[in-house]
């Protein structure tokens, strides 16, 4: 068995959920696939982009595909600025500031429409490298995808960070945003709430499944989808059905 990722190292972004606040123990679950896999003569082939030919150049007689999900752009987002990458999603933004380890100025607002645990989890490390962060979420409350008892660590955490909630807002990008502005509205009143001296913007949707290697296999070879690519869900499901996928092949 040949596994390709475009990942320097095992672990997809549950790697980078691993270097948040909180996330620590899961390196091990990655850690200990890897070494099993590795032990049942699995060979990996790390920072190759797969593509549909190179796959079926192989001659598999079985795909897996766990490409993963993107979270989708919000519809207040500009084509324009979406496409310049100045306005990156949440695990974008993780990932680039995962090299800095010094107190940025500026605010870093951040958009959340996701609700689950990571997203708070990377409002904390936000608010270890900014002046200032506030959440931005169209609905009345946060962590609203999570548990109560997990809910309650968040809410208490947002409390000792002194991270700012804006609930019921949603933004709009004017040009101000050019001078480091942005406006949040909200969602019944429309009355407006200026966020000026930002430094960072991003956002926290719900994601799409990667599908692009799929539609391309799909006729050609017989392909099963893990994870996030099935449907975006969490690394416990993601594992499972990876775990399942190699013990069936
Ligand atoms: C910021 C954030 C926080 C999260 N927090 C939590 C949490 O607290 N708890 C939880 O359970 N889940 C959390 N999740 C979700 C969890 O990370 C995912 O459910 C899990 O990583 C899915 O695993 P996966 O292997 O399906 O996909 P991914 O981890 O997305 O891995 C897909 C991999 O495929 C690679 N790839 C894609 N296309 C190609 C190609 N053509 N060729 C080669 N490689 C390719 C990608 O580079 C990536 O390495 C969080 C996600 C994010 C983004």
């Amino acid at each position: 068995m040949t596994v390709l990722s475009a990942g320097a190292e095992p672990g997809g972004k549950a790697r980078l959920r691993a270097l948040l606040p909180g996330g620590e123990s899961l390196s091990s679950v990655y850690g200990f696939q890897h070494g099993a896999a590795l032990r049942h003569g699995v060979r990996f082939e790390f920072g190759v982009q797969a593509a549909a030919a190179g796959v079926l150049a192989l001659r598999p007689d079985a795909v897996v595909l766990a490409t993963g999900a993107a979270m989708v752009a919000p519809d207040w987002l500009p084509a324009d600025l979406r496409e310049a990458g100045l306005v990156p999603d949440l695990r974008t933004a993780m990932a680039e500031l995962a090299r800095h380890h010094r107190p940025q100025p500026g605010v870093a607002v951040l958009y959340d429409f996701d609700h689950t645990e990571g997203t708070y989890s990377a409002a904390v490390r936000l608010r270890q490298l900014f002046e200032r962060v506030v959440l931005v979420t169209p609905l009345p409350a946060i962590a609203r995808d999570t548990s109560l008892v997990t809910r309650q660590g968040i809410v208490r955490r947002f409390a000792e960070h002194g991270i700012e909630v804006l609930a019921s807002h949603d933004l709009v990008l004017g040009s101000a945003f050019d001078d480091g502005v942005v406006t949040a509205v909200h969602v019944y009143t429309r009355a407006p709430t200026a966020i000026a001296d930002v430094a960072l913007l991003a956002y926290a949707t719900p994601r799409a499944p990667d599908e692009t290697l799929w539609a391309a296999l799909a006729p050609q070879v017989p392909v099963q989808r893990i994870g996030d690519c099935r449907s975006a869900r969490g690394v416990q499901a993601a594992t499972s059905e990876g775990q399942l996928a190699a013990l069936a092949i």
